[in-house]
C-alpha cells in the first residue's frame, strides 16, 4: 500500500486548509476592525480594513479554486479507462484498456485466451492506475536534494 503518499498528501492538505483558515481569519479580524471604526465614525480605517478584509477572501477564494482545478486536471491525468471483457463459454473475465468503439454489451474483437471463443463487454469503467512516483504537489516541498 502507498502508505507515505496518503501521509504527503494529508499533510500537504492539512497545510493548505491551514493556510487557508489562516487567511480567511485575517480576512475576518480585518472586518471585525472594519466594523468597529465604522460604529465609531472612523470612516477612512473602515473602508480600509474592509477593503482588506475583502481582498483577503478574495486571496483565499482563488486559492481554494485553484488548488481544486489543479487537484481535477491531476486526477484526470491519472484515469484510466478499462473495458472488461467476459468469455461466454467458459466464463473467464478478462481486463484490458478501453478502445474507441466499446460498449457494454458489444461482442469484442478479443478473443478468450482459454478456449478462443470471442468475448463480450460486460463493463467499461475508469480506474484510477497504482501510484505513480509523486504527485506535482510534493515536488516542491522538502524534497531531497
Ligand atoms: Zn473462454
Amino acid at each position: 500500500m502507498p502508505e507515505e503518499k496518503k501521509k504527503i498528501s494529508l499533510g500537504f492538505y492539512a497545510f493548505w486548509a491551514a493556510s487557508m483558515v489562516g487567511i480567511v481569519l485575517i480576512s475576518l479580524l480585518f472586518f471585525y476592525l472594519g466594523m468597529q471604526s465604522l460604529n465609531s465614525n472612523n470612516m477612512n480605517d473602515a473602508l480600509l480594513n474592509i477593503l482588506m478584509g475583502i481582498a483577503g477572501i478574495g486571496i483565499a477564494a482563488k486559492v481554494a479554486y485553484d488548488m481544486v482545478k489543479a487537484k481535477l486536471a491531476f486526477q484526470e491525468e491519472k484515469q484510466e479507462i478499462l473495458t472488461e471483457l467476459h468469455c461466454p463459454k467458459c466464463g473467464r473475465k478478462m481486463l484490458r484498456p478501453f478502445k474507441e468503439g466499446d460498449y457494454v454489451g458489444k461482442v469484442a474483437q478479443d478473443k478468450c485466451p482459454q478456449c478462443g471463443t470471442s468475448m463480450a463487454i460486460v463493463s467499461v469503467f475508469a480506474k484510477v492506475p497504482k501510484q505513480k512516483k509523486k504527485s506535482f504537489f510534493t515536488s516542491s516541498s522538502g524534497e531531497k536534494a
